[in-house]
């Protein structure tokens, strides 16, 4: 497996899959792989002849020190775990220096209020950090398509917004979560949970569930009450947010519409780990 920290480097063992006969298919990830990052992987696989890992922990995405300062960071592993799918997985793991050529700072995008809500309210500059270091990486690569979880779903509508705004010839694609059997949606993070914990969080998959079923025959004014009251019952969560939305807008839903699609979010903070996760609603 060819592992890359350099730009040019990448670029000199990707310029013989620019051809007509070649597509390149990227998952850009923060490292700490698990199940959920290597479903991306495998269907980058299924539809391209190369494709690259990019594993890079991108410190403006993080407006807490902490957070950053125990992001796990597992390379040698990443790269045997990756080394089980194929051998021909080209991972780009540039340092911080390289890809943002010296400059450590974010951009700043317009991204018509699909920022404000949920995670762009909860983590300030948490989106403009996203935003640029996907646009870097997309520009290093030059992917014919980029793959990213709908775990992360309020990013994925702002990325699919930043090649349009960025005019960057790139698809993007979204693919379904990733959990563990118990419900749990697969993060780097759960591994700082305890053994209790881990079990205990099922109750979040569970709760979204019912919120679905909920909101197929109540407002979502109710259903949103209704999963607060669930979330107070229980004394280890911290609700941070629930949020029923538009999934093109992103904005609140205030009376339902037949033929709109709806998306249920939280975050939550478990032994001080913040979780978030979402379903869809219809
Ligand atoms: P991260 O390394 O957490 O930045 O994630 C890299 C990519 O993997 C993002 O597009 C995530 O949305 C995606 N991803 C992470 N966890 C999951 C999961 N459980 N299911 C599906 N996609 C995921």
């Amino acid at each position: 497996m060819q592992v890359f920290h350099s730009k040019k480097e990448l670029r000199n063992s990707l310029s013989s899959f620019n051809t007509k006969n070649h597509t390149i298919g990227m998952v850009p990830t923060m490292g700490a792989l698990h199940q959920g990052h290597l479903v991306l992987v495998k269907r980058a696989f299924l539809e391209h002849n190369c494709v690259v890992v990019s594993i890079f922990v991108n410190p403006t995405q993080f407006n807490n020190n902490d957070d950053l300062r125990k992001y796990p960071n597992t390379l040698d592993k990443d790269v045997q775990l990756l080394n089980t799918i194929s051998d021909k997985i080209i991972v780009f793991a540039p340092t911080a220096n390289e890809i943002y050529a010296g400059k450590i700072k974010s951009n700043s995008y317009q991204f018509n209020g699909l920022d404000t809500l949920m995670e762009g309210k909860f983590r300030a500059g948490h989106f403009n950090g996203v935003a640029t270091i996907v646009e870097l990486l997309l520009n290093a690569v030059m992917p014919d398509m980029a793959y990213f979880g709908e775990k992360d779903f309020q990013q994925l509508q702002i990325i699919k917004k930043l090649v349009q705004i960025a005019a960057i010839p790139i698809k993007i694609r979204g693919c379904p979560i990733v959990r563990e059997p118990n419900g749990l949606a697969m993060s780097s993070r759960n591994e700082r949970l305890s053994k209790e914990a881990r079990k205990n969080v099922s109750f979040i998959y569970k709760t979204l569930k019912s919120a679905k079923k909920k909101f197929g025959t109540k407002s979502a004014a109710y259903t949103i009450h209704w999963v607060q009251d669930q979330f107070k019952k229980k004394s280890d969560f911290k609700l941070e947010y629930f949020q029923i939305t538009n999934i093109d807008t992103l904005t609140p839903v205030l009376r339902k519409q037949k033929r709109k699609k709806y998306r249920a979010f939280v975050a939550v903070y478990i032994e001080g780990v913040r979780l978030i996760d979402n379903i869809a609603l219809n």
